[in-house]
């Protein structure tokens, strides 16, 4: 796996200041990409050691609120197996910080792939917060937390395992609408 940058203390990509991590590698090509550059799986530096280290450094600050991956799309199929080693060891170091995932799947498009890909089904049952599905530049709202377009939803991963049906952290829909979170 491959990536092109390691962000610190960010603010716009989950709740509370976190590292994000930007894989390389993205099949969805969705008009209007902001980050066309991470598309392609072999631009970018190696995730090596170094890097991860790198990572688990800021997880050790009490002020890191915990990991998310974004990109590119962390679940390009190259990138799963490589991903899930990685994501076993933050749960090991860190089981109190949170991992959150941007992908361009839809959540059911995700189920159904799992039940051929363990390394996938692995990664799922890591995450606590899923956001999926690709940008769409007509349904693109800057009022949205945390995604670009409306299709867009931050899914609780963890609760929608156990309960078998998607289970949304953060409504989009009801802030749009004007309610309070
Ligand atoms: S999934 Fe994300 S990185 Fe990939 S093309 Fe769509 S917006 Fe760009």
């Amino acid at each position: 796996m491959r990536y092109h940058n390691i962000t610190k203390a960010d603010m716009l990509n989950g709740e509370g200041l976190r590292v994000v991590l930007w894989t390389s590698g993205c099949s969805h090509h969705c008009h209007a990409c902001q980050n066309a550059i991470t598309w392609n799986e072999e631009d970018g530096l190696v995730f090596d050691e170094k890097a991860k280290e790198e990572i688990y450094t800021e997880l050790e600050k009490d002020w890191c609120s915990g990991l998310t991956l974004s990109g590119g799309d962390p679940l390009f199929c190259a990138n799963r197996g490589e991903l899930l080693e990685f994501l076993k060891e933050v749960r090991k170091r860190f089981p109190e910080k949170t991992i959150w995932c941007y992908t361009g799947y839809t959540w059911e498009e995700l189920l159904e792939q799992r039940k051929n890909d363990k390394d996938l089904l692995g990664i799922l049952e890591l995450l606590d917060v899923l956001l999926d599905g690709k940008f769409v530049l007509h349904l693109a709202n800057e009022k949205l937390h945390y995604v670009g377009s409306s299709n867009q939803y931050i899914i609780d991963v963890k609760k929608s395992l156990k309960e078998n049906q998607k289970i949304l952290y953060i409504d989009n829909n009801k802030i749009l609408e004007g309610e309070k979170i």
